[in-house]
């Protein structure tokens, strides 16, 4: 699962991208199927439940899920014309899985903003109108092959041709795909197209050192305006993020506790973006190591095995299942079994967020 970010120039988005990634690219070597380009960064999305965890099963190592990065940049008004890097930044949105867009909420009159003025909602337009045109070049590229398809006969492509017309429409109307609502069969209809507006996003407040809670009228706005598009926000100060990397883990907290935050914002946002991709974890737990794993919501057992190995997958025999408050009520996972609560679950099984699990495969 990757998440691109995205934001018009100057507001502050690589400095956003840098501190996200900085404080975490030490952690690359537990996830050596994970390859990394230059442009990415894999950032782990703190759970606190994990702690819970590893207070009852002390391992040698804990590993918390992980999200990727990727710093998309260049877009400016006029990107689906091509303007900028056009066309280069909108080939790397249609791969990511989210979008988040930073805004800019800070003022700082030696930072130049790109249309004279900070103007949040104004900046989520522009954007959202570039992305907005691209899906109707792409849907009128599509159209008439999916027409030529569906006079042969072919039915998936009739159901194609409708689909698209929905979407034309919903645009046409000024409206995002992501507020059309499709069921699953039309969906996957045009699921290959990679349509920008259809992928869900989490806008990125980037408030000054003055605002840490986003109290500014701008940032309410944001929140206004994510509400209705039914999209989360995060306040964060890329500036004080930056600085916050760069430092080992006392002196963190200290400056932490000094500007009055409990945690690094960048955590809010791993956990709003995990949010905003419709992902949960699910646990292993072991002397060796305990660690949380993503699967979208709704994965069935072996799916849930797949995403550790694709092996598990396919030699999926069943799965052995318990919760985090078994573990805090009978301390150990003997104490679980002895008790009756260790669930054994087979292929159908839907996991839940949280689940604790053991599966047995044959390779
Ligand atoms: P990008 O073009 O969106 O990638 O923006 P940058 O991350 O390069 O930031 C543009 C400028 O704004 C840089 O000089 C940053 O130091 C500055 N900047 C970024 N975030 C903040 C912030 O939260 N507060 C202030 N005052 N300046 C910021």
């Amino acid at each position: 699962m990757e998440a691109g970010i995205v934001g018009l120039p100057n507001v502050g988005k690589s400095t956003l991208f840098n501190a996200l990634t900085c404080s975490q690219a030490a952690q690359s070597e537990n996830y050596p199927f994970c390859t990394i380009e230059p442009n990415e960064g894999i950032v782990s999305v703190p759970d606190p439940r994990l702690d819970r965890i590893t207070k009852y099963i002390v391992p040698k190592k804990t590993i918390p899920a992980i999200l990727k990065l990727v710093d998309i940049a260049g877009i400016v008004k006029g990107a689906s014309e091509g303007e900028g890097l056009g066309n280069k930044f909108l080939s790397h949105i249609r791969q990511v899985d989210a979008i988040i867009q930073v805004v800019r909420c800070f003022e700082d009159p030696d930072v130049i903003h790109v249309s004279g003025q900070v103007d949040p909602i104004a900046d989520i337009e522009i954007i959202e109108t570039e992305l907005m045109l691209a899906d109707i070049q792409t849907l009128e590229n599509a159209i008439g092959k999916a027409e030529k398809t569906a006079r042969s006969g072919d039915k998936d492509a009739k159901v194609r041709v409708e689909v698209i017309k929905k979407c034309n429409e919903h645009l046409a109307a000024d409206q995002p795909l992501r507020t059309l609502e499709l069921n699953e069969i039309e969906r996957a209809a045009v699921s290959s197209y990679g349509l920008m507006t259809a992928k869900s996003i989490l806008y990125v407040a980037n408030v000054g050192e003055n605002d840490l809670e986003g109290k500014d009228p701008l940032v309410t706005k944001v929140r206004e305006y994510a509400d209705k598009a039914g999209a989360s926000v995060v306040c964060v100060c890329a500036k004080l993020e930056s600085e916050l990397a760069e430092l080992d883990e006392a002196d963190r907290a200290e400056m932490l506790s000094e500007v009055g935050l409990d945690e690094p914002a960048l955590h809010s946002i791993a956990r709003g973006a995990y949010k905003t991709l419709g992902l949960e974890s699910y646990f292993t737990a072991g002397e060796k190591e305990v660690r949380a794993w993503t699967i979208p919501a709704g994965a069935t057992a072996p799916q849930a095995a797949g995403v550790i190995h694709t092996d598990f997958e396919r030699g999926f025999i069943r799965c052995e299942v318990y919760t985090l408050e078994d573990l805090e009520e009978h301390k150990t996972e003997k104490d679980i079994r002895q008790a009756g609560k260790l669930r054994v679950e087979g292929k159908s099984y839907v996991m839940k967020d949280g689940d604790i699990c053991h599966f047995l495969f044959n390779v």
